[in-house]
């Protein structure tokens, strides 16, 4: 049980579409800002609506947003299962306000204050690792 009330899960699933959404809307404009750019053909002569295009717009999506929209995908996926708003590491709540602020939130608070300590060492360490090969 994650504790979200169906109102606050619909208004979170509404927030998830939104930013996918405008992720895809944004990724069609940077194509045809490319295409026009290219052989000087203003942008609303192309049908960026058809499949030919989507595909397109699929191959050319920066990585970033290709990773976000995927992540938001797979949060819609886990709204669908149920599992929610569940810590992927301890299954404690993750608490509605956490959860506005930030949709796609995987681990509560403490596990994500956990997280970025480990996190942290490892790229402490990596520094480290860098310091002394630079003397190899
Ligand atoms: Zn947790």
């Amino acid at each position: 049980m994650n504790g979200l009330t169906s109102e606050q899960l619909d208004e979170l699933r509404q927030i998830l579409e939104d930013q996918r959404n405008r992720l895809l809307r944004n990724a069609r404009r940077s194509i045809s800002d490319q295409i026009s750019g290219g052989d000087g053909l203003p942008a609303d002569t192309i049908d960026v609506s058809t499949d030919e295009s989507s595909k397109v717009t699929e191959l050319r999506l920066r990585d970033r947003e290709k990773y976000l929209i995927a992540k938001i995908e797979k949060t819609l996926k886990r709204m669908d299962e149920g599992s929610y708003g569940e810590c992927h590491d301890c299954g404690a709540e993750i608490g509605f306000a956490r959860l506005k602020a930030r949709p796609v939130a995987e681990l509560c608070i403490d596990c994500k204050e956990e997280q970025e300590r480990a996190e942290k060492q490892v790229q402490d360490r990596r520094q480290e690792d860098d310091k002394n090969n630079f003397f190899f």
